[in-house]
């Protein structure tokens, strides 16, 4: 359906490339249609992630000084964290975050080569797309690869468990960084190094490091899947868009109702 544009969407990120592939009218109504909605609401869960994110990468930047602006605490609380009352988020993430300390992650990050903290980086080639890695280290050939902190589990009373499988949005978000921040380099398959963090044994927190090679076919694929999205969306005037097809499970992804849903008649159409 051929649908007026009225905000061009001029890059893409790891997050919108998803959300367009899941309901890319969604992608029209909150991007493109010029339309007032509310911001999706941060569930407590990602609250204390952001918190916990933020207390991590002050300690870093307080020993790398990097003079990143956007690393200063007050700013990555202000970037990052929308949910109140914040004091909920708080005290888990403060929890969290002496435990990673104390078990010696910090160092180890350094050790490591982690060099960079809160990062947003932007390439114009062969499509725009943006990106905000948490994180990344200088490896010994002198490329950067990206660095992620995931936190799960802490407002669930269901036991969580750790990836076995690396989940597919890991591995575009992993691919995307490494495009950005090598330039849109493509010899080498895409790296990343994430630390999931959850509920355990050791000073209540468990920490499994996972050290990403991304296969050449996925970043082939992905490639692909970018110029698919960037040859629809591209157009200053008009889209075609496919109509919506709403589910209950696809509009409230990750508990919370699509942010978009009260303008779409597909949404409206299915709670009749
Ligand atoms: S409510 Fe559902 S179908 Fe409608 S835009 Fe959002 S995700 Fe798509």
């Amino acid at each position: 359906m051929k649908l007026e544009v009225w905000k061009p969407l001029t890059y893409i990120s790891p997050s919108s490339l998803m959300t367009f592939e899941a309901c890319s009218f969604k992608t029209y109504l909150t991007r493109m249609a010029g339309l007032p909605y509310a911001p999706r609401e941060q569930s407590l869960a990602a609250a204390i992630g952001s918190y916990f994110d933020a207390l991590v990468k002050w300690d870093l930047e307080q020993m790398l000084q990097t003079g990143n602006p956007k690393a200063k605490f007050s700013r990555l609380i202000k970037d990052n964290l929308t949910y109140e009352p914040i004091v909920e988020a708080k005290e888990t993430a403060e929890k969290i975050f002496m435990a990673y300390k104390q078990q010696g992650y910090i160092q180890q990050l350094l050790d490591l080569g982690l060099n960079k903290v809160e990062l947003e980086v932007y390439l114009d080639k062969p499509v725009p797309i943006l990106g905000k890695p948490d994180a990344a280290c200088c490896r010994a050939d002198g490329k950067d690869i990206p660095f992620d902190w995931k936190t799960k589990g802490f407002t669930s009373v269901k036991k969580s468990y750790h990836c076995n499988k690396i989940p597919e949005n890991w591995m575009i978000q992993i691919t995307m960084y490494n495009w950005m921040l090598n330039d849109g380099d493509m010899t080498t398959p895409p790296q990343g190094i994430i630390h999931e963090i959850m509920p355990g044994p050791v000073s209540n927190i468990s920490v499994k490091e996972h050290k990403v090679i991304v296969p050449r076919e996925f970043e082939m694929a992905l490639n692909v899947r970018l110029m698919n999205m960037w040859n629809t969306i591209n157009h200053v005037r008009e889209v075609d868009i496919p109509p919506a097809c709403a589910s209950l499970r696809k509009c409230n992804m990750y508990g919370s109702l699509c942010e978009a849903a009260v303008h779409c008649g597909a949404y409206a159409e299915m709670l009749e």
